[in-house]
């Protein structure tokens, strides 16, 4: 069994609880095909409700079947319904509290109700909880006061739910029963307003458009656990898990969970399937570890050329980050999981383009005269009526059409009393109006997975009506220096040691590309030491990128620590500057060892780290974007491999580093960008073009 739309509720038992979203309130979260919207917040039953009926409303006319979940019991133990409404059928009960039920935002009778109840069973019970400071009869402050009322205390469900709360307590921390008796009256609302179009599981045949099932999250409370987003409020988050979960299950896995035996009682959606239900919540957000031989090459050429070394990172790396659901606020820079269609269209409805007035066009040459209307349409306040045949209304920028009107003359060609407007004609069925769906249609993909979330795409997405977005958790990576030679900036060092460069500017540089940084400090040329770093990194971290120590003598200890994993490879590759490159998986963590000079540490950084790390993190390998520009130097250069040359724009011109030599740090730092000059052998003289790629332009 397979439906569009999945909409999961949690439901409260509470008061209002204010405008500002809150734990322990009502929550609701929509999801097609694993996308979901944004949790929202209600802060009292009557606004959720209205809420979900107009939501139910909608997708039944789009032709859209829905699964709407919610969290508290559709049914009472055996026996109960009998004795309060003479029959077994559970829709007698649900109709019984929606006859009796008084819900203001602010109050409601349920613990009178809960009395009345009781008072028709024997004994003292079934229902307990007196939450008021006042007594009521019949109903008892605790449940050991209970005798003889001849009810069992929990459904069949509960007895298999662990930690499910029986629905005759209705106060306390976690007690469910309030929940019960404040939610079925909504439920029978629903039923009666949908009729023929809505079922209720297990108690009828999912046939219809809308499918009401009974959910309890905590059957998924150790992935919702696992996955929760930083300051995120569980209740948001747990709706929007199992609404993601139950979205992307296969039609049979549903189909197997719908299937159980009858029952007046209800049944909770997914008992019995626990193991399935958590690993569909997490698995698919957790991608495989890189292999191991992800960075082995093949031998040959002794200096492999840049674009084979490229190649092979493209095709053997790929993605290592999880997936995470994020409000759009904090999604811009990350990437998507998975492709985005158009929650809704965009305009949803027709509307103006301009100031003017509405009527059904075309207008035809000459003096066109329009009764008015009275009334107006303005964005958010439609004109609810029709504008007949020979008639305009006003209407603002953004207002809807009203029906009867499809063009809208501008207000500065038009002269205009109380009630007539006249205008030169003619004007085209159409004219200044924006028709709905023009430039997104619901259900109409707007974005891949693999996108790098920019700003304007969030604006796309807001406008589609998508809330929140599954993307992948943002990559970390480690940056760690080795040498014994280095000191920390601002300590004091002497004449044999150096300053730590690289440190400071590859981090900043991974934190430019978008990625958290993890700073993993420096390494002496001691193994032990560098083995503990790198075990402690690999928790940490998704990648590692490190500088120095890389080569093959007899201090390189990164790479004498690699070797022993079988995951190591030397790369030697054909390009100035750079010196070997070493590569490998410490604990399935990926490690770029890069040189351990500055300048080919960032330029090794910027050619092979930035675009495997955007393909970890979930993107796609880019070629960076250069220019084509003419040189102000000239160069001859040798055959057989890549060169980059620090350099930067000039009047138009592209002027490089007086000096090439790789120690020059202070020429990283006066340069905006690289000269990239081909492999073949060549001659630059002034004027002629070279390609210019910006810093910027390796990453974006
Ligand atoms: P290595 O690859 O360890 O042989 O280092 C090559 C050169 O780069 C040596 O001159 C090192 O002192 C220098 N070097 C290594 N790491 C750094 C660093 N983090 N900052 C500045 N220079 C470094
Ligand atoms: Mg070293």
């Amino acid at each position: 069994m397979t439906f569009d739309t999945v909409l999961m509720v949690d439901w409260s038992g509470g008061n209002d609880r204010g405008v500002t979203p809150k734990k322990d309130a009502i929550w609701a979260c929509a999801a097609r095909a694993g996308a979901t919207d944004a949790p929202a917040y209600f802060r009292n039953r009557k606004e959720a409700e209205v809420w979900i009926t107009a939501f139910l409303r909608t997708e039944c006319a789009a032709g859209r079947r829905v699964l709407a979940g919610f969290d508290f019991a559709f049914g009472y133990p055996a026996g109960f319904g009998k004795t309060l409404t003479g029959t077994d059928d559970p829709f007698a009960i649900w109709d019984w509290f929606a006859n009796r039920v008084e819900d203001s935002p602010k109050a409601n009778n349920r613990f009178d109700l809960a009395g009345q109840i009781n008072a028709l069973f024997p004994g003292t019970g079934p229902f307990w909880g007196n939450g008021l400071k006042r007594d009521i009869p019949h109903l008892p402050r605790k449940g050991l006061a209970r005798t003889d009322h001849g009810m069992t205390e929990k459904r069949q469900a509960e007895t298999h739910a662990k930690g499910a709360f029986p629905v005759w307590q209705l106060s306390g921390a976690g007690a469910v029963g309030s929940q019960v008796i404040m939610g079925l009256p909504m439920l029978a609302r629903l039923r009666h307003a949908f009729g023929p179009d809505i079922a209720v599981w297990p108690f009828e045949p999912l046939t219809p458009p809308i499918a009401i099932v009974e959910i309890w999250p905590s059957l998924i409370a150790r992935a919702v656990t696992e996955t929760m987003p930083d300051g995120q409020i569980k209740d948001a988050h747990q709706v929007q898990l199992l609404a993601q979960t139950l979205s992307r299950m296969p039609a049979s896995d549903m189909t197997h969970m719908l299937d159980v035996p009858p029952t007046n009682e209800g049944w909770i959606l997914g008992l019995g399937h626990e193991d399935m239900l958590a690993q569909a919540a997490l698995s698919p957000t957790a991608p495989p570890p890189l292999r191991n031989d992800c960075f082995a090459m093949p031998q040959g050429a002794y200096w492999t050329p840049v674009d084979e070394a490229q190649k092979h990172l493209r095709d053997k790396l790929a993605c290592v980050t999880a997936t995470q659901t994020v409000a759009l606020q904090h999604a811009a820079g990350r990437f998507l999981a998975q492709d985005v269609s158009a929650f809704r269209s965009h305009p949803p409805a027709p509307n103006a383009a301009v100031d003017g007035y509405g009527f059904a066009g075309p207008a035809p040459t000459g003096i066109a005269r329009l009764k008015l209307v009275a009334g107006r349409s303005a964005a958010g306040a439609p004109y609810g009526g029709t504008v007949p045949p020979g008639h305009a209304i006003r209407i603002l920028t953004g207002a809807n059409l009203p029906t009867g009107v499809d063009t809208v003359v501008l207000q500065e060609d038009v002269s205009a009393s109380d009630t007539e407007v006249s205008f030169h004609g003619p004007l085209k069925r159409g004219a200044n109006a924006r028709a709905a769906g023009e430039d997104m249609q619901a259900g109409q993909p707007i974005l891949q997975a693999g996108r790098r979330i920019t700003p304007a795409d969030l604006g796309m997405l807001a406008a589609a009506g998508i809330g929140a977005v599954t993307v992948r958790k943002t990559l970390k990576v480690g940056v760690l220096s080795t040498g014994d030679e280095l000191r920390e900036p601002g300590t004091a060092a002497t004449q044999g040691q150096i300053y730590d460069a690289n440190r400071p500017m590859l981090g900043a540089l991974v934190a430019r590309w978008g990625y958290d940084v993890i700073d993993l400090g420096r390494a002496p040329d001691n193994r032990a030491t560098l083995r503990n770093i790198l075990d402690d990194a690999t928790r940490k971290c998704d990648v590692i990128l490190s500088s120095g120590g890389a080569s093959a003598g007899d201090e390189d200890h990164m790479s004498a620590l690699l070797e022993g994993t079988g995951s190591f490879a030397l790369w030697r590759i054909a390009m100035k500057p750079g010196r070997p490159l070493a590569l490998g998986l410490w604990n399935d963590t990926p490690i770029f060892g890069l040189p351990g000079n500055p300048v080919a540490a960032m330029v090794c950084a910027l050619v092979f780290a930035a675009p495997s790390l955007r393909v970890m993190a979930g993107g796609a390998w880019t070629q960076p974007t250069g220019y084509q520009l003419p040189a102000a130097f000239s160069k001859s250069k040798k055959a057989g491999r890549r060169e980059y040359l620090r350099a930067r724009v000039e009047d138009g011109h592209v002027t490089i580093f007086p000096s090439e030599g790789s120690g020059r740090v202070s020429g990283l730092s006066w340069a905006t960008g690289l000269v990239e000059m081909a492999d073949p052998a060549q001659k630059v003289a002034p004027g002629d073009l070279v390609t210019f790629i910006p810093f910027n332009g390796f990453y974006e």
